[in-house]
């Protein structure tokens, strides 16, 4: 057992014992070469690249595109529900055929959210937060625009995540209100991409079913980095990102899952040939098949597929409990650097301080967030900023060790207590 962080916070020597303990050390080796010393703490955003990832893309390359050539889609066609399985059963807590890797992120929410729309007609309220995720609120208000409904915003604590109180009174919950037989879909992310707060699921799901109202997770901040136990917690719909903590590439496709006792009474908007009951027979209208394929749309994205499909093995092979153990331990560590180092040179905490309330990210606040993070890159540190005032830390369960992290937290108090992001242009570019 690594020792506890007295009052002076976690030294090199503490991470280190935390390294020697940590029964997923193994795995970092099975991520491509990293560069001499560079500290990673963007793990949320864009995870490494895992070698395997190289070996299997030189061979989807090489052999079955430049030699196989269409003799490939024999087996290619299967690998969306192949990955799939694989992400359920070994990360999400969930059954095979209920989850399919393709498209991306938004496009799975717009046809989850559209087909649980149609299936609760009559019904005129989608509800989120204010501060879910930015692409997940305009899908909500365009598809809220599109078939004249209302789109219902509810508040959003910066550290505690929705007010799952004011989610209530729109349900008609225990403090009143009459609307919620009017509530046809609630989304919320599993965990706020901001504060990494996590949001109670399984209160979500009673409350929301309590008034026949379904629930659409996004679980690209918690999926490889918290247990989502999909089917124990009574998650009926959810999408998520793979390039995040699943590692999967940039861009790679995302995955979307589907409660097998839903298949049959949803159907998604987008009506392509990847859904249809025996597509090769290009017959004359769309049947869509009873499985999670009927989720499915166009012709996948191999090479992202394939890439994505590796992540998605190591991810399951360290499991959901070591993974979410790790990064807990992680997050735990910038906590407490934070307690001893930062907060005296003027960081707060942007981040619940209880763990089991935390994902897999730590937010620290500062007024200098974006020089401090163009400075960090420049000392080998990889942070992330997110508007206007915070530094987000992701350190990624499969990846990031726990000295590697000690080293970024160091040189981001040695760079602060100098003063010497102070000389870095102070206002954002594109990509943040
Ligand atoms: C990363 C992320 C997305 C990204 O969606 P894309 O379609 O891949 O661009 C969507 N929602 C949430 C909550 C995310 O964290």
């Amino acid at each position: 057992m690594a020792p506890a962080p007295g009052h002076d916070g976690p030294t090199r020597g503490h991470a280190a014992a935390l390294d020697a303990a940590d029964p997923l050390a193994p795995l970092r080796d099975r991520f491509s070469d990293q560069e001499d010393r560079l500290c990673y703490l963007d793990g949320n955003s864009l995870g490494r690249l895992p070698r395997a990832t190289v070996e299997r893309l030189a061979r989807v390359v090489s052999d079955e595109w430049g030699r196989d050539l269409i003799r490939s889609w024999s087996h290619w066609v299967d690998l969306p529900r192949q990955a799939g399985d694989r992400l359920a059963t070994g990360v999400l807590g969930a059954s095979e055929g209920s989850t399919l890797v393709a498209d991306s992120t938004t496009v799975n929410l717009f046809k989850l959210v559209s087909a649980a729309v149609d299936a609760r007609p009559g019904r005129r309220l989608l509800v989120t937060d204010e501060g879910n995720f930015p692409t997940d609120r305009y899908v909500l208000e365009g598809i809220a625009a599109a078939r004249d409904l209302e789109l219902r915003l509810i508040p959003t604590d910066p550290i505690a995540g929705p007010d799952l109180d004011a989610l209530d009174d729109v349900l008609g919950g225990p403090r009143g209100g009459r609307s919620g037989d009017d509530v046809a879909v609630v989304s919320l992310s599993h965990v706020d991409y901001r504060s990494a707060a996590v949001t109670d699921v399984v209160a979500v799901n009673e409350a929301a079913s309590r008034v026949g109202a379904l629930v659409v997770w996004d679980l690209s901040h918690a999926a490889g980095a918290v247990e989502v136990d999909l089917e124990e917690r009574g998650c009926e719909l959810a999408v998520g990102c793979t390039y995040k903590y699943l590692c999967g590439g940039p861009g790679a496709p995302a995955f979307l899952y589907v409660a097998p006792h839903l298949h049959r009474e949803l159907r998604q908007p987008i009506w392509g040939w990847f859904g249809q009951q025996d597509q090769f027979a290009m017959g004359p209208a769309y049947d869509p098949v009873a499985g999670i394929e009927r989720f499915a749309v166009g012709t996948p994205s191999i090479l992202g597929l394939a890439a994505a499909d590796e992540g998605i093995r190591l991810a399951a092979e360290a499991g959901p409990a070591a993974l979410a153990a790790k990064s807990r331990t992680l997050t735990e560590l910038v906590v407490a650097f934070y307690d001893a180092h930062l907060a005296a040179l003027g960081f707060t905490l942007g981040s619940p301080r209880d763990a089991a309330r935390r994902g897999g990210h730590v937010s620290l606040g500062h007024v200098a967030a974006w020089p401090i993070c163009q400075a960090l890159v420049d000392r080998g540190v990889v942070p992330d900023f997110r508007g206007p005032d915070l530094v987000r830390l992701g350190p990624a369960p499969l990846s990031t060790s726990a000295v590697e992290l000690w080293d970024g937290l160091d040189r981001l108090r040695d760079l602060v207590a100098s003063g010497d992001h102070d000389g870095y242009d102070p206002s954002p570019g594109r990509v943040t």
